[in-house]
């Protein structure tokens, strides 16, 4: 048999539909009311959608862990040894899929996909779980559900990060699911601290150039304030040194201009009166005199 006709065979889209249920299961555990609220707690979500949340969740993480596998070689997501599956595919034949056990254990060994004692907790916490759901009537306190949940939720973005190079974020074309995703805490954490980074990294780049060229880029920021007849003020209190040299527009925007401070900030509209403050966009707050305003009423 041909490489190629391997390849057809062995061609699963495990990822595909392991992103899929993944999706699926966030869909079920949260709600619209959910992404109004921006958080959940144990008691908004119904049993229903714990169960149908969990199946997928599970679901969907055993295809992810195959994907990992079949990564490093394909033949390891079937029962038996890889020279038996080898016969078995090229005689036409296709052979059992692995379990969890199987999976885990061929990680290990594989591509030493190791999960700590902790995270295997939470897995066979879940298994067990959902073993409850599907073959039993389900008793359990939500709290608790709610808690190995989050903590699976977190432990499947790790490892789609991690060993797949995949943002689950970026996976949903499903606007609402988006929402839904970004209102999930560990996840939301590590795209904030992305987005952090990504900010950082430019602004110190941007820093260095207005570092080199610091006076006649000031001078180029007020010719286009007279210019502009005075509408739009570049710059706003610095928050670090307490003068006006804060940057609030163009290229150097976030940078304090003062020589002695040059410290730099994130740059955002208050969320009343839509002025210029210094914080990151996605974190909703008020300005200072808007704040003040708000405590006096
Ligand atoms: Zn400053
Ligand atoms: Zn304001």
């Amino acid at each position: 048999m041909s490489n190629e006709e391997s390849e057809t065979i062995l061609e699963l889209n495990l990822l595909d539909n392991g992103v899929d249920f993944i999706l699926k299961g966030i869909d079920e555990l949260f709600d619209e009311a959910h992404v109004l609220r921006e958080y959940s707690s144990a008691t908004d979500i119904t049993i229903s959608s714990y169960k149908y949340g969990v199946l997928h969740l599970f679901s969907g993480f055993l295809l992810l862990l195959k994907e990992r596998l079949s990564r490093h070689l394909p033949e390891l997501i079937f029962k038996g040894r890889v020279n038996e599956v080898k016969q078995k595919i090229s005689s036409g034949k296709t052979p059992n899929t692995i379990d969890l056990d199987e999976a885990l254990e061929r990680l290990e060994i594989g591509p030493k996909v190791i999960f700590s004692k902790d995270e295997l907790e939470v897995i066979r916490t879940v298994q067990d779980i959902r073993n409850q759901f599907e073959h039993y009537k389900f008793s359990t306190n939500r709290y608790g559900l709610w808690t190995n949940i989050s903590k699976f939720l977190e432990l499947i973005d790790r490892f789609l990060v991690n060993e797949l190079q995949i943002n689950i974020e970026a996976s949903s074309e499903s606007l609402e699911l988006q929402k839904k995703i970004h209102t999930i805490d560990s996840i939301w954490k590590r795209i904030e601290q992305t987005r952090r980074q990504e900010w950082n990294q430019d602004i110190q780049f941007r820093l260095k150039k207005f570092k080199r060229k610091r006076k006649d880029i000031i001078k180029e920021i007020e010719k286009e304030y007279r210019t502009n007849k005075g509408i739009d003020f570049p710059f706003t209190i610095c928050p670090d040194c307490y003068q006006e040299t804060l940057i609030i527009l163009g290229e150097f925007e976030g940078i304090c201009s003062n020589s002695e401070c040059n410290s730099v900030n994130p740059l955002t509209e208050c969320g009343r009166c839509g002025g210029v403050m210094t914080g990151f966009s996605w974190n909703f707050s008020f300005c200072d005199s808007c704040s003040e305003w708000m405590n006096e009423q």
